[in-house]
């Protein structure tokens, strides 16, 4: 397992997540985006708006998951 926090997947709270593989930390991400945008938070609105863009555009978002997998392939197992 690993850890990321919302931060660092562009998102603007200091949230942990921990998963086996970057696509889970992403998808977990993409998760906690659109439930905290529900529940009435701001902060949080262009980092979903952006996640939201790179599903429709997923060349265009190649960068931004080349360079996530690359931190989470960085980290050091919990
Ligand atoms: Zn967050």
């Amino acid at each position: 397992m690993k850890t990321m926090t919302c931060r660092q997947l562009g998102g603007a709270c200091d949230l942990e997540l921990r998963r086996e593989t970057a696509d889970e930390i992403i998808q977990a991400q993409d998760t906690h985006l659109k439930e905290i945008v529900a529940a009435g938070d701001e902060a949080h609105q262009s980092a979903l708006d952006a996640m939201k863009g790179r599903w429709k555009h997923p060349i265009k978002g190649m960068g931004w998951y080349k360079d996530t997998k690359r931190d989470f392939a960085a980290l050091p197992e919990d």
